[in-house]
């Protein structure tokens, strides 16, 4: 993986990057820093057909450690790279809205054991299969804002994570319907792919989902 530890941490060029491109050599960007087929990748696409390896584990899950969340950040894990980056997404947006709000975690990082369990009780369009949640790949968080939880699309803090969470490499995996990627909507569940992902998907308002089945499986040849 080249490229990955070049983070903008606050002004994002990127947007600006690929609106010079053409579709052509977005793609060859794409294929020449992206994987999303490696577990280790940021970028590894996990549905019930593209599952985590059995033995997998990120050896690099730390506490996330943040001032600017409502509860107690370290209570929760993630990998590294994702908690830093929500680090400073936490600070960005309890700054934006003049530390009146802080973002909650409700979720985080999930062991898989913790995940069986979860999914035992509960749909396959609510909750993901063992091996194939973007919580136990370490990379995915569930928000809220001072304790609530981010339910409507119309809200104002919902409104700025969908505007500028892509600067910190963060997407809202499941925000169409059902037939897009078989999981509900969730306002509330952000995951970690890195910006460049971030930011494609921000600016084509398509979900990882969307995106990863129109233009990745099936084309290798890009
Ligand atoms: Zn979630």
């Amino acid at each position: 993986m080249n490229n990955q530890s070049i983070i903008p941490r606050i002004y994002n060029p990127i947007s600006w990057f690929y609106e010079q491109k053409k579709e052509e050599e977005i793609q060859k960007d794409v294929a020449a820093n992206m994987d999303f087929y490696s577990d280790i990748s940021f970028q590894k696409f996990l549905d019930d057909n593209h599952p985590l390896s059995q033995n997998y584990e990120a050896s690099d899950i730390v506490k996330i450690n943040s001032d600017f969340t409502s509860n107690r950040s370290s209570n929760f894990m993630l990998r590294e790279e994702a908690a830093e980056m929500f680090e400073w997404m936490a600070r960005a947006f309890s700054n934006a809205f003049e530390f009146k709000a802080k973002l909650t975690i409700n979720s985080a990082r999930r062991s898989q054991s913790f995940q069986r369990q979860l999914s035992k009780n509960c749909s396959n369009a609510r909750c993901a299969n063992p091996w194939t949640s973007e919580h136990e790949a370490g990379l995915a968080l569930d928000l809220g804002v001072n304790g609530w939880n981010i339910k409507a699309w119309s809200w104002k803090y919902y409104q700025w994570l969908i505007d500028n969470a892509h600067l910190y490499g963060f997407h809202n995996s499941y925000q169409k319907w059902m037939e897009i990627d078989g999981k509900m909507v969730e306002p509330w569940h952000w995951r970690y792919v890195w910006t460049w992902l971030a930011t494609l998907l921000h600016d084509r308002w398509q979900t990882f989902a969307e995106y990863f089945y129109e233009n990745i499986e099936n084309k290798s040849n890009f």
